[in-house]
């Protein structure tokens, strides 16, 4: 009996909560988490929506860059995150490639989401610094078989497309080099510009203006055909490393158990994000594709995401980096 009129207030919250979520929402700014530093390239995906979506929302995006462990220690955040309608998340391939990294990783990227939106795809760029002492792939390829124990190959941590890349990439040529980890390819980026590290592998998105600029050596893109920001770029594949391709695709999630009009409301905002003159003239520049409207759906995501990690498992597997 005395527990009646606990459980008549917790209720109330509750259908308040529900009531809120469902009705007036958005009424405060919502975190949207990036899994890596500030000024990278899924930051810059981010705050490029993020803005265009504040003007259909009515509410501010706050981005919340949540660092480490290649984007994991922020999808476990948000998995675990209230499902209030006020936290959602965006990643990239590290969302298929974890579970086969990571032997002990605390969230299953299937089962702890809600799933609201594909996004962008995005090429990467295959780079060195800027006196590396080789001016076209073959010669790299040659001075890093020459000095592998001296190179040092910059990445985002295990888990970052920036590491999936470079793995390949030793794998192709058939090196094993030192990987220095970064919290995000903004600050390996820096590194790079520094003469810090040799190598990186990284997204249009962040890597164009510094090719453009003439601050790093650009060797190839990794697409399937060459891209149209960089139409001089031949790609890794036509210039021998037969196959090599990696596309990094973004997707927009929110805690399980979000409320579905909620979660209706953030895919309509990411839609009409997507369709936004500003964001479609600063992906344009930075060489990202915007996903077609159709593939913007929670169920394109869900089918995506499981056919990624169907086919990334065994490929990571067969590389033996792991971490717990
Ligand atoms: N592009 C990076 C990666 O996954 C992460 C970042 O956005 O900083 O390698």
């Amino acid at each position: 009996m005395q527990f009646k009129p606990t459980i008549i207030a917790l209720l109330g919250i509750a259908t308040a909560a529900v009531a809120q979520a469902q009705g007036a929402w958005p009424t405060k700014p919502i975190t949207l988490v990036v899994p890596f530093a500030a000024g990278g390239p899924t930051d810059v995906v981010a705050r490029t929506l993020g803005a265009a979506m504040t003007k259909s929302l009515g509410q501010t995006i706050v981005v919340e860059n949540k660092l480490g462990a290649g984007g994991t220690v922020a999808a476990n955040y948000v998995a675990k995150a209230a499902p209030d309608g006020y936290t959602f998340f965006i990643h990239h391939n590290g969302m298929a490639t974890a579970p086969a990294l990571y032997r002990k990783l605390a969230f299953d990227p299937l089962k702890d989401f809600e799933f609201v939106s594909q996004a962008v795809e995005v090429p990467m760029t295959m780079l060195a610094r800027k006196d590396f002492p080789a001016n076209n792939l073959q010669e790299m390829v040659a001075y890093i078989k020459a000095n592998q124990s001296k190179i040092n190959l910059a990445n985002a941590g295990l888990g970052a497309v920036s590491q999936l890349c470079g793995m390949m990439f030793q794998r192709a040529i058939g090196v094993q080099v030192t990987e220095v980890p970064f919290q995000g390819t903004a600050p390996a980026m820096n590194a790079l510009l520094g003469g810090q590290v040799d190598v990186l592998c990284d997204q249009t998105t962040q890597t164009v203006p510094q090719i453009k600029a003439g601050n790093v050596k650009l060797y190839g893109v990794t697409t399937k055909s060459r891209v149209k920001v960089l139409p001089n770029a031949p790609t890794l594949a036509e210039q021998g490393l037969k196959d090599f391709e990696v596309v990094v695709w973004h997707g927009i999630y929110a805690p399980k158990g979000t409320p579905k009009p909620v979660l209706d409301k953030m895919n309509a905002a990411v839609r009409t994000a997507l369709k936004d003159p500003d964001v479609i003239k600063r992906m344009d520049e930075l060489g990202a594709e915007i996903v077609p409207d159709a593939g913007n759906t929670p169920e394109a995501l869900h089918a995506w995401l499981k056919a990624e990690i169907d086919k990334w498992g065994p490929v990571i597997k067969a590389g033996g980096k792991f971490a717990d």
